[in-house]
C-alpha cells in the first residue's frame, strides 16, 4: 500500500509540465526555456522571491525617492499611447484622493489597451522610478477590483520572469495562477513527508503540505516564515544527510593501520615534558584522530586552526602515538625553512625521549643523505621532517604509518598518491592549515571530509592590536617602526602583489625599498626583501637573515612564508592594505603577535576608499578571530570565490544562504548526525520516505557510487 502510494505520488508531480492545465507544449517549451520548468515538481519548486501584501494599500503621496515598490489603489486615467518603434509606450494614470502616479508599459501594449478601462477603480504594484521629477511605475502589476475580491489572501506572490515570459503573458502572475491550480490539484499523499516524525515535531516542522501551499499562498506572513523555515531545514538536513553518508561510505571503503594504544612515549612526553596545559580544543582534536586512527580505516582529516593556535602540537602528540603503535611519520613542510624549524622545535623537545628526529630537504646532501635514506628503511629513525624531498622515490619507509602536511591548503591527488605508495596499506593522513574556512561552509561543501577546527588559542595571548593610518600619515608610521627597532624588535613591511599588473608591482616593491632605505638607513639598520622573481636561493637566505636577527625589517610581497614562527617580530606593515582580500590579510597579520611582546599590525591604505574596502579595513581592526574574518570574507564575496571551495555542486541551494541561515544550518546539522549515528544506512523504516527522497535526486545520492 504505501509503496503505491509513493508511486503515485511520484508520478503527478513527474508530469511533464505542458499536462498542466492551461499550459500546453507552447507554454512548456518557454517555461522549459526560460526558467528550467520540466515537470509539475519543477513549477512547485519555484519559489515566490517575495510577497505583496495587498492588505496594505498606500497612498499614493506617500511615493517619495527613496521608495522602492508600493501597492497603491485609484482611478485610471486615459490611456494614451506615445511614440514610435521601440520607444513605442501606453502611458495612463492612477489617481487616489492624495495624488496622481503615471504608469508605463512598453510591451504587452494591445492586451492592456484592450483590458483596462479608463474611470474604474484598480490597484496596482510595482517598482517606482523618477523620470523628470516625476514619480513612475513601469509595468506594475495591475488589476480591477472585482478580480480582487476574489483572492484568497492578501499575500500574492511574486516570481522571478524574463522579458519573454512576459511578452507570452507568462509573467509572474500567470505563473502564481499555474501554481495555485497545481496546489489545489495536489493532495497531501501527493507531497508525502520524509523527514521522521520525531525530527519534525522536536523542531517544530510544518508538514511538507503544509510548507508547499504557505510557501506560495501563506494567509499570513507568519505562514510564509513557518514554511520557508520548514523547507530551508529540509534543504540543509538532505544536504547534511546525503554527504555524511558519502562520508561513512568513503571510510567504510578505505584501509588503514592500526594504533591501538597509547604508550610509554606518549605518556612520558605527556606528563613529564609537555611543559603546558594542552587547549580545550587540541584535546578535542586529539581525541577525534585517536578514534581515526583505531578504526582499522585510513584516517584523512582536515585540521583547520588559526595561526599560533598549536596545531603543531597535535601533530607531535600524533607522531608519538603512531611511534608508539611501532610505526614511522613524516611532516611535510612546504619551505626549507618551516622544515627547519620543525626538526629543531621536535629534536629540542624531545631530547630526554628515545625517539629519534631527522630532517630532509633538498640540501641535505651525499652522506648525510645516504645515512638518513638507510635509516628510514631500517626504521631506526621514527619521525622524519622536510620539504617535498620526502615524497621523492628514493626515500624508502620501513613502516609509515602517518604523513603530515603543514600549511598546505591544497594537497593534490597526485601528491596523495606518492604519500600512500610509500607504504604498503596508505598511512593516516593529516593536512593542516591556517587559511580559515568558514564554519558554514565547512559543514557543507566539506561535510564529507574529516574536519577538525583548534578554535581557541592558548592563554595569555595578547591580541594583535590592529589600526588603519592613511597615506598622508606614513611619516608617523615610520616614526613608530623606528621606536619599535630601538626595543629590539624586528618588522615587516608588506607589498601588494596585483597579478595582471606584474611588472607595476614591481615597481612599488622596489620604490619601497628605496623609500624605506632612506628612513632607515645603514649601518644603523638593515632590510631584508624577499619577492617572487628572486630564485629560491636569494629568498631563503634574505630570510634566513631576518630569522637570525641581522636584518631588523623584512620588506616582502606576499610570498613571504607561511607559519614561521619569528616571536621577535611585533610589526606589520601593510601598504595598500585595501588591495588586500580579507583571508589574505589575516594570514599576514598572523605573522605577528607570535611571541609575548605586544604586537601591532598597521593597515596603510589610500585616502580614499570604496565601501567595500572600508568594510574588510573596518573587519580587521574589529577583530583577530580567523572564523569570523572568513564568514565575513564570505559574506562580502559568496561561497563560490573563498579559495579552496570546491566546485562541488553541493552548495547550489534554492532556498537557503549558509550565511544568513547558519542558525538553521546548526539545527539541521545536529538533526542530520543523531539520525546517522543511529541508522546510517537508512535501513530502518521509518527513513524509507528518506531514503527515497534521496534517490530521487540526481547525481547526488550517496548511492550513486555503488552501482
Ligand atoms: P600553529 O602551527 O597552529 O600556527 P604552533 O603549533 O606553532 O601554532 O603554536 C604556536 C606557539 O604556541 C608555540 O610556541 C607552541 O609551543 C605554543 N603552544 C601550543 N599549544 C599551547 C598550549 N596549549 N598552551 C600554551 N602554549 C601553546
Ligand atoms: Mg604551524
Amino acid at each position: 500500500m504505501v509503496s503505491f502510494m509513493n508511486r503515485t505520488s511520484t508520478e503527478i508531480l513527474a508530469s511533464p509540465i505542458e499536462y498542466l492545465k492551461g499550459v500546453g507544449p507552447q507554454r512548456a517549451m518557454i517555461l522549459r526555456k526560460e526558467l528550467g520548468i520540466d515537470t509539475f515538481r519543477d513549477l512547485l519548486e519555484l519559489y515566490p522571491y517575495r510577497h505583496i501584501d495587498k492588505s496594505h494599500t498606500s497612498s499614493i503621496s506617500e511615493i517619495s525617492t527613496t521608495t522602492e515598490f508600493i501597492l497603491v489603489a485609484g482611478f485610471l486615467g486615459s490611456l494614451q499611447i506615445l511614440g514610435e518603434g521601440k520607444s513605442k509606450r501606453l502611458v495612463t494614470t492612477l489617481k487616489d484622493p492624495t495624488g496622481t502616479v503615471q504608469m508605463v508599459w512598453f510591451q504587452g501594449i494591445s492586451w492592456i489597451e484592450k483590458n483596462l478601462r479608463p474611470g474604474f477603480r484598480y490597484r496596482a504594484y510595482g517598482r517606482i522610478g523618477f523620470y523628470n521629477g516625476e514619480a513612475q511605475m513601469t509595468h506594475p502589476e495591475i488589476e480591477g477590483f472585482e478580480e480582487i475580491k476574489g483572492e484568497v489572501s492578501p499575500l500574492l506572490p511574486i516570481y522571478p520572469s524574463t522579458e519573454k515570459l512576459k511578452l507570452r503573458y507568462l509573467g509572474g502572475r500567470q505563473i502564481a495562477k499555474f501554481t495555485y491550480q497545481l496546489l489545489s490539484q495536489l493532495r497531501e499523499r501527493d507531497i508525502p513527508e520524509f523527514i521522521p516524525m520525531e525530527i519534525c515535531n522536536k523542531n517544530e516542522l510544518i508538514s511538507r503540505f503544509q510548507a508547499f501551499q504557505s510557501i506560495h499562498f501563506p494567509t499570513t506572513l507568519r505562514d510564509y516564515h513557518q514554511a520557508l523555515f520548514r523547507l530551508k531545514f529540509e534543504e540543509l538536513f538532505l544536504n547534511q544527510i546525503r554527504t555524511g553518508m558519502i562520508k561513512t561510505q568513503r571510510q567504510k571503503e578505505s584501509r588503514g593501520v592500526i594504533f591501538s594504544q597509547v604508550g610509554p612515549l606518549f605518556n612520558d612526553f605527556y606528563s613529564k615534558v609537555l611543559p603546558f596545559e594542552l587547549t580545550g580544543a587540541q584535546k578535542r582534536v586529539f581525541k577525534e584522530i585517536r578514534q581515526d586512527t583505531a578504526t582499522g580505516h585510513q584516517m584523512n582529516r582536515l585540521l583547520q586552526g588559526d595561526v599560533g593556535s598549536g596545531k603543531t602540537m597535535v601533530a607531535l602528540l600524533t607522531m608519538l602515538l603512531a611511534a608508539d603503535n611501532g610505526f614511522q611519520s613524516c611532516l611535510v613542510a612546504p619551505t626549507e625553512i618551516l622544515s627547519n624549524q620543525h626538526a629543531n622545535n621536535f629534536s629540542e623537545i624531545l631530547e630526554t625521549l628515545p625517539i629519534t628526529v631527522k630532517l630532509l630537504t633538498s640540501s641535505v646532501k651525499s652522506a648525510a643523505r645516504r645515512k638518513i635514506l638507510e635509516e628510514l628503511a631500517i626504521g631506526t629513525v621514527k619521525i622524519l621532517v622536510g620539504t617535498h624531498a620526502i615524497l621523492e622515490d628514493p626515500v624508502i619507509f620501513k613502516n609509515l604509518g602517518l604523513a603530515i602536511i603543514d600549511e598546505q591548503h591544497r594537497f593534490g591527488v597526485a601528491q596523495r598518491a606518492r604519500i600512500w605508495k610509500k607504504s604498503q596499506i596508505p598511512p593516516h593522513i593529516l593536512v593542516m592549515t591556517a587559511t580559515p574556512i568558514p564554519r558554514t561552509l565547512a559543514m557543507t561543501a566539506y561535510n564529507d571530509l574529516d574536519y577538525s577546527v583548534i578554535d581557541e588559542l592558548p592563554p595569555g595571548r595578547q591580541p594583535v592590536r590592529t589600526v588603519q593610518r592613511y597615506e598622508y600619515n606614513r611619516p608617523k608610521v615610520m616614526d613608530f617602526i623606528k621606536a619599535e627597532l630601538k626595543k629590539g624588535r624586528q618588522a615587516y613591511v608588506i607589498f601588494p602583489l596585483i597579478e595582471e599588473s606584474e611588472k607595476l608591482d614591481y615597481e612599488n616593491l622596489m620604490k619601497g625599498y628605496e623609500n624605506l632605505k632612506a628612513y632607515f638607513p645603514e649601518p644603523a639598520y638593515y632590510i631584508s626583501m624577499v619577492h617572487g622573481r628572486q630564485k629560491q636561493e636569494v629568498r631563503e637566505t634574505n630570510m634566513k637573515r631576518f630569522v637570525s636577527g641581522d636584518t631588523q625589517i623584512m620588506v616582502a610581497t606576499t610570498v613571504i612564508e607561511v607559519g614561521v614562527h619569528i616571536s621577535n617580530a611585533t610589526v606589520m606593515v601593510v601598504e595598500s592594505a585595501e588591495k588586500f582580500g580579507l583571508s589574505q590579510l589575516h594570514q599576514l597579520r598572523g605573522r605577528v603577535g607570535r611571541g609575548t611582546d605586544q604586537s601591532y599590525c598597521i593597515l596603510l591604505t589610500g585616502n580614499k576608499l570604496g565601501a567595500e574596502a572600508k568594510e574588510r579595513v573596518k573587519i580587521m581592526c574589529e577583530t583577530t578571530d580567523g572564523f569570523r574574518i572568513a564568514e565575513k570574507d564570505m559574506e562580502l564575496r559568496g561561497p563560490g570565490d573563498i579559495a579552496g571551495t570546491r566546485q562541488s555542486g553541493l552548495l547550489d541551494f534554492k532556498l537557503s544562504d549558509i550565511v544568513r541561515d547558519r542558525d538553521i544550518l546548526q539545527v539541521a546539522v545536529r538533526a542530520a548526525r543523531d539520525l546517522l549515528e543511529k541508522d546510517p544506512e537508512l535501513d530502518f523504516p521509518v527513513h524509507s520516505g528518506l531514503r527515497q527522497q534521496l534517490m530521487h535526486e540526481k547525481g547526488k545520492t550517496p548511492w550513486s557510487r555503488i552501482s
